[in-house]
């Protein structure tokens, strides 16, 4: 047990090949209500930033943390809580299941906004109108007292290119693409063109990889015949009924409002129609090609509790479908997506259209590209792709 309450946590930014990570920052003395841990993903001009609030104060039955933004910053979408913005004051809201904190609880939620310039990371947080620092509230900044401190500038090392440190890709279910030449696709991977041929193309890439120096690059494009995917009917064999997949990702565009597909997978159950994974309405979906039923639901509470899919970096996607009692579960960068989580129980806003009927998919090929049905293109990126029965991580 700590003597004193909780200080004050700010998260602090340091750029290295787009990977920021929060760190606590004590502030004032007295008592505050809160701490946040702050942690930043970004690129040239955008950024997700993944919040874990701990109440420190009395048990609350929800709550609204706000702070500012000291730049232009414009939060674009939210999940787990309601995020609304207005000029640089930023409200983020529960919702029903993580209103409740008892003292010491915490709840994570996240958004996506852009920004030009400099991000700095907001240092007047308050949870329920109490700011988290105990400290007063924000008075005129002493004139007299000379700024000794820097200001904030960029770090003395550019920013690189360079992914996030290679993770495992060992065993007979993980792919990593090392193996193969630049150019067409070999092995038990092959490039298809489901329905008809057009702009989109597939390629073994040298030049851009999570791991080692080679992946997966995709160039998706708008319109229903540019479909593109590089399918491997092998690789789910080790898994059994229960199929856990994990690949790295690392696409360019946000995803569209209109609905598209990055991976598909064929369920023999279903007629041999395709599991789709991609998106729609901004955020992370899953879609039934049999009857067009998508997780979550549409709705915005819905989308609200799925997530984006962040661009200019790597990002681990993980899923589980297991066959034997129908039941699905997604996690982006280690973190499962509540809306994306298809329990067997029909919830509203997330699975209850899923489970108009009985799911128990049997998923025969695995397919990584991009598929739109109108609007939409991408160039992205796969590697270290791992099957099993069992979770992979990140
Ligand atoms: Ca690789």
């Amino acid at each position: 047990m700590r003597s004193r309450p909780v200080l004050a946590a700010a998260a602090v930014a340091v750029a290295a090949g787009g990977l920021l990570v929060g760190l606590y920052t004590p502030a004032a003395q007295a008592a505050g209500a809160c701490t946040v841990d702050y942690t930043v993903n970004q690129w040239s001009s955008g950024f997700t930033a993944d919040v874990k609030l701990t109440n420190t104060g009395p048990a609350v039955t929800s709550w609204a943390l706000t702070w500012n933004f000291a730049g232009d910053q414009r939060v674009s979408s939210g999940w787990n809580a309601q995020v609304a913005q207005s000029g640089r004051t930023v409200t983020a809201s529960s919702q029903g299941w993580n209103g409740p904190l008892a003292t010491g609880a915490s709840a994570s939620f996240g958004f996506q906004a852009t920004f030009s310039g400099t991000n700095a990371t907001p240092t007047d947080f308050a949870l329920n109108g109490v700011s988290c620092s105990g400290d007063a509230p924000p008075s005129t900044p002493p004139s007299s007292t000379p700024s000794s401190t820097p200001p904030s500038t960029p770090p003395s090392t550019p920013p690189t290119s360079n992914p996030p440190p290679p993770t495992g890709c060992s065993g007979a279910s993980c792919d990593d693409f090392e193996n193969q030449a630049a150019g067409a696709p070999g092995g038990n991977w092959a490039v298809t063109y489901p329905d008809c041929q057009g702009a989109g193309t597939a390629t073994v890439d040298k030049s851009v990889a999570h791991s080692g120096t080679t992946s997966l690059r995709v160039n998706g494009a708008a319109g229903y015949c540019n479909h593109v995917f590089v399918r491997n009917a092998a690789i789910l064999g080790a898994a059994g009924n229960v199929v856990h997949v994990r690949y790295w990702v690392r696409h360019t565009t946000a995803l569209p409002t209109a609905h598209i597909t990055m991976v598909a997978l064929r369920d023999a159950n279903d007629g041999n129609r395709d599991l789709r994974f991609g998106g729609q309405n901004g955020a992370l979906q899953w879609n039934r090609g049999s009857d067009d039923a998508t997780l979550p639901e549409q709705s915005p509470n819905g989308v609200a509790q799925s997530r984006p899919l962040p661009t200019g970096s790597w990002n681990c996607v993980e899923f589980k479908v297991d066959g034997t009692n129908g039941t699905m579960e997604t996690w982006l960068n280690g973190t499962s997506v509540p809306g994306l989580l298809q329990d067997g129980v029909p919830t509203h806003d997330i699975d209850g259209q899923w489970l108009n009927r009985t799911y128990r998919p049997a998923l025969t090929d695995l397919k990584l590209g991009w598929e739109s049905y109108g609007e939409g293109a991408d160039t992205l990126w796969y590697d270290d792709v791992a099957v099993g029965s069992s979770r992979h991580g990140c």
